[in-house]
């Protein structure tokens, strides 16, 4: 079956409308704002597409049932699903999503303390159908655009760990510092990957591949799948093999970089049961120069301009 996404680790996206408005430093060079103005649209609009996102869901639901393997649905990629700008059609959507049992809907978002409010009357202990999420890329504080309260991304997997939901999980994307002493407590997955686009390189936005390797080494001993899912590059889904070099690295081993197995896994209940993935790219994997270029290129610093 056709994937609709150039996303490697899942097999559709589905927007129910799109448009945002910044919450945290993970935010800073959001692509959904790139995309949405590339289209001619401001950022800010909540665009809504509700009826064409159903028939989307519909066909990859039959598409899904069809083949007896369940699909993995990125819900909004373009927007956040618990903004409370749109609470006028969510209960529409929860129907549609209710209606849809082939597909994992990976729902993430950066407003968790929302979630509990927005959830459908019967959700119970969660849907089996909805894998809940939130990204905690750093500790760096913000202002709840809501409260107007200080709060960190730490904040952020509290507000998840209190929800009942069968899949939590934290995209550590882009991951910006150490965040390894987290509490995992209840969290099912974790994604991790580095900044892409123009600032891929600069001090505060370049991932160190060893945070991602210590936040790998605690899912591991925690029992925690774990995917990563890219080094920090100039273009996404670059250097999907970054944390198997440096591992094998540091554990003085030798592997070939174009055939060592990814560190791709996904929650315990979605395995054998996926429809397959297309491969990644011809240049998403580091090849060994890649890999000794990303080490000897040294992260730049941000030049700051007086009155910018
Ligand atoms: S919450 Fe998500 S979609 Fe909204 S601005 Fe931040 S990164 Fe972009």
């Amino acid at each position: 079956m056709a994937k609709d996404t150039k996303i490697s680790w899942s097999h559709h996206t589905v927007n129910w409308w799109t448009g945002c408005s910044k919450v945290s430093a993970e935010c800073k060079n959001c692509y959904a704002e790139a995309l949405v103005k590339r289209m001619g649209r401001s950022f800010a609009d909540r665009k809504m597409r509700v009826a064409a996102a159903m028939k989307e869901a519909y066909a990859y639901d039959a598409q899904a049932k069809a083949l007896g393997k369940r699909a993995i649905v990125f819900t909004n990629s373009l927007a956040d699903f618990f903004d409370p700008a749109a609470d006028t059609e969510r209960e529409a959507i929860w129907e549609v999503i209710r209606e849809t049992p082939n597909l994992y809907w990976m729902i993430l978002t950066k407003r968790p303390h929302l979630i509990a409010e927005r959830l459908p009357s019967d959700w119970g202990e969660g849907w089996d159908n909805v894998w809940l999420g939130t990204t905690c890329g750093s500790k760096r504080p913000y202002k709840c655009e809501h409260t107007g309260a200080l709060m960190t991304p730490l904040d952020r997997v509290k507000a998840l760990q209190a929800i009942s939901c069968r899949v939590r999980f934290i995209s550590a994307e882009p991951l910006l510092e150490d965040i390894s002493d987290i509490d995992l407590i209840g969290i099912h997955w974790i994604a991790a990957g580095g900044e892409s686009g123009p600032e891929w390189n600069y001090a505060d936005r370049r991932m160190n591949i060893a945070h991602a390797a210590a936040i790998y080494d605690k899912c591991k001993a925690s029992g925690i799948r774990f995917l990563f899912k890219q080094a920090s590059h100039q273009f996404t889904e670059r250097g999907i093999n970054a944390l198997n070099l440096y591992l094998a690295e540091q554990a003085g081993e030798r592997i070939d970089s174009k055939t060592c197995e990814l560190i791709r896994e996904y929650p315990t209940e979605a395995d054998g049961k996926l429809m397959e993935f297309n491969p990644p790219g011809p240049n998403a994997r580091f090849s060994m120069s890649d890999w000794r270029d990303y080490k000897a290129k040294a992260p730049v610093a941000r030049l700051t301009i007086l009155g910018q």
